[in-house]
């Protein structure tokens, strides 16, 4: 049967490019012999069949152009005019009956050409765009499947139509076409929670309408091995704004993952190693200056002073090594207590003012704020505010400390008026190891450490940090406009 109606829907073979003419042929002469059967032995009467075989002829060449193009319309057409001049011949029409006979024939004739050109130029065109989609298709699948990340492509209702090779090696199992994303999934893990079948990035994109980057889930090898992925998803939309497709690409990260673990040991320990001999360093130093300090050998106590400095830098600098090491393994601890924010900020500053360039630290803020945190990490966080404003911002400028309450929180802000952080840099500076490079303004000391920390710190007691900057813009003398000044906010809730 359904071979039958795969001969008879001419709608199924656009896009076959192979127009035969055997077929039209011996149907057409098949159905005229059928029809003069009818004719001779069932009706008796041969002129009662004649409208009957003009209607037939309509659909045999409409038939035939549409399933082999235009040669199957033609052909079709020649044998119809063929069967009527046969009928007139055989039928012995003369006078006014032949004449009308030749005229209807012409005329048929002529339509039936148009239409067999017209349908079978339009089959032919269209044969052609499905081919060239089918080339399209290929290339594309011919790509995927060379592409060095895992891809899997799903339809519109978020069945999965297509999965490359990779995929299925990164994954350690073959991706199946036909499972619909969000129903059953691998066993897996993101920032150590399982991962449910809902939040694997495809579903999610699905779920949200809105693209998921990067998200790292962890799988585990049927070996046991821990396999670190980096999987983005996004729907495919077409022009009138309608989710056509959706497309996930899986990335294999376990080496850069173990080589990133690696790092971070080996800072972890080296840091741990440089603290003991730099905290006795400093203690022999404390003892040599207290000795030397009522001495009259002022150049001696001037470079004593100097490597105490030098080594106190360098103790600050291991301990924020310390500190990044500890947040990338999960080791930051916390020691929470009740405290008032404004008494801590004011000592913080006190403890400040010596080491500010002739800047002067102004402090505004006296109601008494109470916030549940860690006492010492949030004075980590002040100071290196503070430190920043005034390395950042040059002599004799004020730096604007405030410390007020805002619905369910407190906000402190450090202000300076010094060189400003343009818009696309808000979120960087923020990022581990990240420092501004301008060329144009002087390079400082440092290693983009203090501000990841503070983030982190400020993170894990539900707070926020933010800058604005920058908040002054001055005209230069050559008449382009330049920013400065930046105000740091963080916030964190007050106790209930
Ligand atoms: P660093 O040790 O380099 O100061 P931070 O993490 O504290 O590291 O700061 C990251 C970067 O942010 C700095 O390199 C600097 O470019 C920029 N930055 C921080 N504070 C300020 C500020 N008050 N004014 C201008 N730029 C700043």
């Amino acid at each position: 049967m359904k071979r039958i109606l795969n001969y008879l829907n001419p709608i199924i073979h656009l896009g076959e490019r192979h127009h035969s003419i055997f077929f039209p042929l011996l149907a057409t002469f098949l159905i005229w012999g059928i029809l003069e059967s009818i004719i001779v032995y069932v009706t008796k009467n041969p002129l009662s069949v004649g409208a009957y075989a003009i209607y037939l002829s309509i659909v045999l060449v409409v038939y035939f152009s549409f399933r082999t193009g235009i040669r199957g319309g033609l052909l079709t057409t020649a044998l119809t005019i063929g069967y009527f001049v046969y009928i007139m011949y055989t039928r012995n029409f003369s006078g006014d009956q032949l004449r009308a006979g030749i005229q209807t024939t012409i005329i048929l004739g002529l339509i039936f050409c148009l239409t067999s050109l017209i349908i079978g130029w339009l089959k032919e065109k269209i044969d052609v765009l499905i081919d060239q989609e089918a080339d399209e298709k290929r290339r594309l699948q011919a790509i995927i499947q060379q592409l060095p990340v895992g891809v899997i492509i799903t339809d519109r209702k978020g069945k999965i139509v297509q999965g490359n090779r990779h995929v299925d090696t990164i994954l350690g199992r073959k991706m199946r076409e036909g499972l619909i994303v969000g129903q059953k999934t691998i066993s897996a893990k993101h920032k150590n929670k399982q991962v449910s079948p809902a939040e694997w990035p495809l579903a999610q994109a699905f779920n949200t309408g809105k693209p998921v980057i990067g998200k790292e889930i962890t799988i585990e090898n049927s070996d046991g091995r821990k396999k670190h992925l980096q999987v983005s998803a996004s729907l495919i939309h077409n022009k009138r704004g309608e989710v056509i497709a959706a497309a996930s690409i899986t990335n294999d990260i376990t080496d850069q993952k173990e080589m990133e673990e690696r790092k971070d040991d080996f800072v972890n320990m080296a840091s741990h190693e440089l603290k003991t001999p730099l905290t006795s360093m400093k203690l022999y130093l404390d003892a040599l200056h207290n000795k030397l300090k009522k001495s009259e050998d002022k150049t001696t106590l001037k470079i004593l002073l100097n490597v105490k400095n030098q080594t106190q830098r360098l103790q600050e600098l291991v301990n924020d090594l310390l500190d990044v090491s500890r947040l990338q393994t999960g080791k930051l601890n916390f020691n929470k207590e009740e405290f008032r924010i404004d008494t801590l900020v004011s000592e913080t500053i006190d403890s400040l003012r010596e080491m500010s360039k002739n800047q002067e630290l102004k402090y505004s803020g006296k109601t008494p704020i109470k916030v549940y945190g860690d006492k010492f990490r949030i004075y980590q966080v002040i100071t290196n505010l503070i430190t920043n404003a005034i390395k950042y911002s040059p002599e004799g400028t004020d730096i604007l400390i405030k410390v007020k309450k805002v619905e369910g929180k407190v906000i402190v802000s450090v202000q300076d008026s010094g060189i400003g952080i343009v818009k696309e840099q808000h979120q960087k500076i923020f990022n581990r190891l990240y420092q501004v490079t301008d060329p144009e303004v002087k390079t400082f000391p440092g290693l983009g450490m203090g501000l990841y920390i503070s983030k982190e710190i400020v993170r894990r007691h539900k707070g926020r940090i933010w800058v604005e900057s920058p908040i002054l813009v001055e005209k230069s003398a050559d008449g382009s406009k330049k920013g400065r000044g930046s105000i740091f906010y963080f916030s964190l809730p007050l106790v209930k």
